[in-house]
């Protein structure tokens, strides 16, 4: 994959800039299968959350999805030139679910304390304690102070470093995909630092995160009662499994 495969949507081919709960990237390492396609390719890269939202195949998307980060993996199989091989992956091990809406579901991670909010559309947001207290507190579901790099379209070179947020994504071409995350979001947005030979631009976002508001109002109730894992405990009885 060069740079413009990268950071190019993997729906709709514009550029995706990393922005949590709206745009991400899928590793190559979690063998995610194209499951809607006959050859079932690997399916990698990045995405646009809205893009995936709209895509016809969304429902074979989000079960192939769920196989991987609502278990601890298992066995599947791929075909390369006419020939069936079985392959190993990782789950994600959010196993189990404590909530099942009309637009997502939440399940718990079974040796953490960090719950993936899943909407039946695909799109999905990883939560922790810190940001369960915060729910509780009904406070806005906020993404955390995460630092970024991205490589950016050859037509934001010039004005990538000193750019607002909605300047950057406007160059890019891109502002209608992100123009809900900018107005709902109450975004901040700081650059670090700008690299022109390879256009790569590190920043950090902050921003609300777009849960569905039946998750945010399960999770305040459940917020306030879950048992944090006993990682003592934990140890404890794996000693004597
Ligand atoms: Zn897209």
């Amino acid at each position: 994959m060069d740079a413009a495969e990268i950071i190019s949507c993997q729906f709709c081919g514009r550029y995706v800039f990393p922005f949590p709960g709206w745009g991400t990237y899928l590793q190559p390492y979690r063998f995610m299968r194209a499951v809607w396609e006959p050859e079932h390719r690997f399916f990698c890269g990045s995405l646009h959350f809205q893009c995936l939202r709209e895509f016809e195949h969304r429902q074979a998307f989000r079960q192939e999805f769920g196989e991987i980060a609502l278990t601890w993996g298992g066995e599947f199989s791929v075909e390369v030139h006419g020939e069936v091989h079985r392959m190993q992956r990782a789950g994600m091990g959010f196993i189990n679910k404590i909530f099942h809406g009309e637009r997502c579901v939440i399940h718990r991670n079974a040796h953490s304390d960090t719950w993936l909010v899943l909407e039946h559309d695909g799109p999905w947001y990883d939560l922790d304690a810190a940001q369960l207290e915060a729910i509780a507190e009904g406070r806005p579901l906020r993404s955390g102070d995460w630092a970024y790099k991205t490589v950016v379209p050859a037509e934001c070179d010039r004005m990538a470093l000193h750019a607002s947020l909605p300047e950057l994504l406007d160059q890019a071409g891109v502002l209608d995909l992100y123009e809900e995350a900018l107005r709902t979001g109450d975004v901040e947005y700081e650059v670090f630092d700008y690299y022109p030979p390879k256009r790569i631009l590190e920043y950090s976002v902050e921003n609300v995160l777009p849960i569905p508001q039946e998750a945010y109002d399960f999770l305040r109730e459940y917020a306030r009662t879950y048992e944090p894992i006993d990682f003592d405990k934990l140890e404890e009885n794996e000693e004597y499994l």
